[in-house]
């Protein structure tokens, strides 16, 4: 009987640092990162610190690249970090059930993030979108004269806070960030809330839209969680040949 637990645990920090760098690959192969964009895991040697490249485009990350940063923005190197990386840190001090973070700057998502229409589960591959996806909006706490970057830690509380309990918030005129268990269950959070919002978007082309109920959501995830490592082997190959 296959199991419910959603992906195989990395072993050790340098194991993790190996699977950051392939879930840098995926999710530019996907489109979800380009030269922008992070993707992270907590440190399982230290959980009060996490595993973030180094300020790099993320398609060139390598193990090597890969820093340590604590919960105050503070790298363990000399390397220049991401300036975001205060996102990630606010996530992890506050959910102890979050073990990856992605913050992508998605094109089809944005639209869901600047208009009255939010972004739901409209695909059983994204049920875990629940339904109603939250939407931060920065001025609420920098006014409306910001570069809408998530740049220091009192703004990485306020983007944890809009995320709540859920697994994907919507970050206004900027992107979105998403939460998991694991690298391989964020990076396919990744990929199917950007594939969700297009199929969205596309059947409002055509009038209206059936979104999951909060019932079909939660089930289609679990049936999903169980089968993340199909979808994590397959882009495994992909990106690395
Ligand atoms: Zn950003």
């Amino acid at each position: 009987m296959e199991s419910r637990k959603s992906a195989p645990a990395a072993h050790s920090t340098d194991e993790l640092r190996d699977e950051l760098a392939l879930a840098n690959r995926i999710l530019v192969d996907h489109g979800i990162l380009d030269a922008f964009g992070h993707v992270s895991a907590r440190n399982p040697d230290d959980p009060e610190t996490f595993l973030l490249s180094r300020n790099l485009a993320p398609g060139l990350v390598t193990a090597e690249d890969i820093q340590v940063i604590s919960f105050d923005g503070t790298a363990h190197d000399d390397r220049p970090s991401y300036l975001e990386r205060f996102l990630h840190a606010e996530i992890y001090r506050r959910r102890e059930d979050v073990h990856a973070i992605a913050h992508s700057h998605s094109a089809s998502i944005v639209p869901f993030s600047v208009s009255e229409t939010p972004l739901r589960a409209v695909w059983h591959m994204a049920g875990f979108l629940g339904t109603a996806v939250p939407v931060f909006e920065i001025r609420d706490s920098v006014g409306s004269g910001s570069d809408l970057l998530v740049r220091d830690s009192d703004l990485g509380r306020d983007l944890a806070s809009a995320l709540g309990d859920q697994a994907v918030v919507l970050m206004r005129g900027h992107g979105f960030a998403v939460v998991g268990d694991s690298l391989p269950q964020v990076v396919a959070r990744a990929v199917y809330s950007d594939l969700n919002a297009r199929a969205q978007a596309a059947a409002m082309q055509l009038g209206g839209f059936t979104p999951l109920t909060e019932k079909e959501g939660i089930a289609a995830a679990e049936s999903n969680n169980g089968q993340l490592r199909r979808a994590w082997e397959v882009w495994k190959q992909r990106s690395t040949t």
